[in-house]
């Protein structure tokens, strides 16, 4: 189920792509003791971590734009042969009014006009391209596809390179389609939404803002993984490149979001709980979703 929100003249919808296998939360927060989780079963499932790959779309009468592609159609056998959905989940979402569900002829694709990646891992760009024949062609044609600098540079250096084939396989083919723009710093993409860098989990990590009609959002990519990571702003993810800098920019963040208001979106977060409020309850600072 698809969950939206307005904010001025936009929608925000949440799609998930794909269900990776569940984890212990040692394997994804090795620097949190087993006890620390004592006051947070209730974001575990089964005691254990469940991520979801979700993506967003940013759409107004103008303007459609997506945040991040999920991890692609797969299946993906470093996460037990998970398929993507995300195109299928796209369909109801980006078709235009007026078009029945069922015309093949219309490609919701076509809609976009900008994905916009918030970092370059591969569960965020894995539906850029297809490729036929060993030939890559975009699934977004009509789109420019927004990548931020300091991701592009670190990982297309050889050895990180040989390390992300999705990176040769996902970004790499964009420069010679013409549809690659690399970003520097606060980047307005479009009238309201624009990129701010919060690097940490990867050098170059982007989040995106929203800002229409008086009303706010922020789209935090990997800032945040895990609900629990709202009240522990200090857990890192065992990913994360920069952990001091995560936390740095996920405790600024999460201060922003609270005092002034803003509607945030977390892709990992489960389904229905994806976007939501930054409160403070009972002296702790908390998820609330929308
Ligand atoms: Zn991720």
């Amino acid at each position: 189920m698809a969950e939206k929100v307005t904010v001025g003249s936009y929608e925000i919808t949440a799609v998930i792509d794909m269900v990776p296998p569940p984890r212990p939360t040692s394997a994804m927060f090795p620097d949190v003791p087993d006890s620390a989780w004592n006051d947070h079963q209730d974001v575990l499932e089964d005691g254990q971590l469940q991520l979801y790959y979700g993506v967003f779309v940013v759409r107004s009468d103008n303007h459609t734009v997506l945040v991040d592609t999920g991890m692609g159609p797969g299946p993906h056998p470093s996460r037990g042969n998970a398929v993507g959905n995300l195109y299928e989940e796209l369909r109801p979402v980006m078709l235009p009014p007026n078009v029945d569900i069922h015309n093949t002829n219309v490609s919701p694709s076509d809609q976009v006009n900008y994905v916009v990646h918030t970092h370059l891992h591969a569960d965020h760009v894995g539906w850029n391209l297809r490729y036929s024949g060993g030939m890559p062609a975009p699934n977004f044609r009509r789109a420019r596809y927004i990548i931020p600098k300091d991701d592009y540079d670190y990982y297309t250096q050889p050895e990180i390179l040989e390390q992300n084939p999705h990176v040769q396989q996902q970004i790499m083919p964009l420069r010679r389609l013409r549809l690659q723009q690399i970003v520097e710093g606060e980047y307005e993409v479009t009238d309201g939404i624009s990129t701010m860098p919060a690097v940490g989990h990867t050098p170059g990590h982007q989040v995106v803002l929203v800002n229409s009609g008086g009303q706010k959002a922020m789209l935090v990519g990997d800032l945040l993984h895990c609900i629990a990571q709202v009240t522990e702003p200090s857990w890192c993810a065992s990913v994360d490149y920069d952990k001091a800098a995560s936390h740095a920019n996920r405790e600024m963040l999460l201060n922003k979001a609270e005092s002034e208001d803003w509607i945030v979106c977390a892709g990992h977060f489960p389904p229905g709980k994806q976007i939501g409020k930054v409160v403070t309850e009972g002296g702790k600072r908390v998820w609330q979703s929308l």
